[in-house]
């Protein structure tokens, strides 16, 4: 009997796994891939979850927080104008190769019980929880579901008849990049770019570009780049490095924080939309506090139901606002281009308010 099984080891899995195994639980930590993996995802790590990064990571691989390039600027391309905005403090731009690697050991340095290529088919019961995989069957008094935005453990609503989205990235070779997080914005999707590499020679960085977009507008990224004049140009002086990669469907839902008395955390919860570079925050925050609120209940001070609900107040409280200010400005840029223009143009002459509503989205 564990403690703890956390079926899925992305970001918000290893921290719950992590800070629950710190806290002496007993915890089995499930993921279906192998590390390391490429991961569609704009690498921008916002600084509100960069202490916590920095404390879940062992002394092996604390280095890469150190390390990472620092983004202090955002830029956003849209409507043929360019919207410029601090970014404070710095975020940091970390590639999920070496990230969720480094999470994942560092949850196995805990003492965490970690097995990789081990898919979780259902869970049974409502405490004790029987947990059954590819590898067979583990049984525990808590369970926490960390397996993404859409898996089988997540299957997401029923199709609506809305248009589909999907999720492309690669690493391009540029040199002396722009140090930003560079949003292209058009109409169907948009285009992240920043640098997760200055060092990589004397002459070369390396910058991630990632987008989001309807899949009958792109389906890769040279496509993507065609949406937009001047990333077609940027992108021309480009040297594509290893290979691309997507992901699909991208479903946006109200957060969720507990289904069946299994806490849900990360992109499990809830999907933010990716442009506000908060969902790897998101899933290490969600994840510490979902394992927080089931130590008292490890300890035998408290039953699941207690601890469950605390986390779901807890989530709330502390989350609701992204959720709610990034649907704002979404459906903002969603707006027909006729009425967004003006918008647009105001924000261009005001740089206070864009800034604040990069403050928003935090
Ligand atoms: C286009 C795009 C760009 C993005 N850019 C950014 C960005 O710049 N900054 C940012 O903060 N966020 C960004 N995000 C969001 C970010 O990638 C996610 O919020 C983050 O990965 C969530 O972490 P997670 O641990 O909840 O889920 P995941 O990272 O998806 O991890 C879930 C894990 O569960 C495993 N799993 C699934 N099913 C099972 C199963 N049945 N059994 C066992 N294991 C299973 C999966 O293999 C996976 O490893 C972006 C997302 C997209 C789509």
């Amino acid at each position: 009997m564990y403690d703890l099984i956390v079926m899925g080891g992305g970001p918000a899995g290893s921290s719950a796994g992590i800070t629950a195994a710190r806290n002496g639980a007993r915890v089995l930590l499930l993921e279906r891939g192998r590390f390391p993996r490429q991961k569609v995802c704009g690498e921008f790590v916002s600084a509100e979850s960069l202490g916590l990064l920095d404390d879940l990571l062992d002394a092996n691989h604390r280095a890469l927080l150190g390390d990472a390039v620092r983004i202090e600027r955002t830029r956003v391309f849209l409507d043929d104008r360019e919207l410029q905005a601090p970014v404070q403090p710095a975020a940091a731009s970390i590639a999920r190769l070496d990230l969720d690697d480094a999470l994942w050991k560092s949850a196995e340095a805990v003492g965490a019980e970690t097995r990789q290529q081990v898919t979780v088919q259902g869970v049974q019961g409502s405490g004790p929880f029987m947990v059954s995989t590819s590898a067979g069957n583990f049984v525990a008094r808590a369970v926490v579901n960390s397996s993404g935005r859409w898996s089988n453990l997540n299957p997401g609503p029923p199709k609506d008849g809305q248009p589909r989205w999907i999720g492309l990235k690669g690493h391009f070779g540029e040199a002396s990049p722009p140090v930003s997080v560079d949003l292209y914005f058009f109409d169907g999707g948009y285009c992240g770019v920043q640098p997760v590499d200055l060092r990589a020679d004397s002459t070369s960085g390396r910058v991630n570009a990632c987008a989001m977009v309807r899949a009958d507008v792109a389906s890769t990224l040279p496509e993507v780049f065609r949406n937009d004049p001047a990333l077609l140009e940027r992108s021309r002086r480009w040297r594509q490095l290893g290979d691309a990669v997507s992901t699909s469907p991208l479903l946006f839902r109200e957060p969720r924080p507990e289904r069946d008395g299994i806490l849900m955390i990360g992109d499990a919860a809830c999907f933010v939309d990716p442009f506000v570079g908060d969902g790897i925050s998101l899933a290490l925050r969600s994840g510490a506090l979902a394992a927080e609120c089931l130590v008292p209940f490890f300890r035998e001070k408290t039953g699941l139901d207690e601890a469950t609900r605390r986390y779901c107040d807890e989530y709330v409280r502390r989350f609701g606002a992204v959720f709610q200010n990034s649907s704002t400005i979404r459906r903002m840029l969603r707006l027909p281009r006729v009425v967004r223009r003006p918008v647009v143009a105001l924000l261009g002459k005001a740089p206070a308010v864009t800034e604040y509503l990069v403050r928003k989205t935090r």
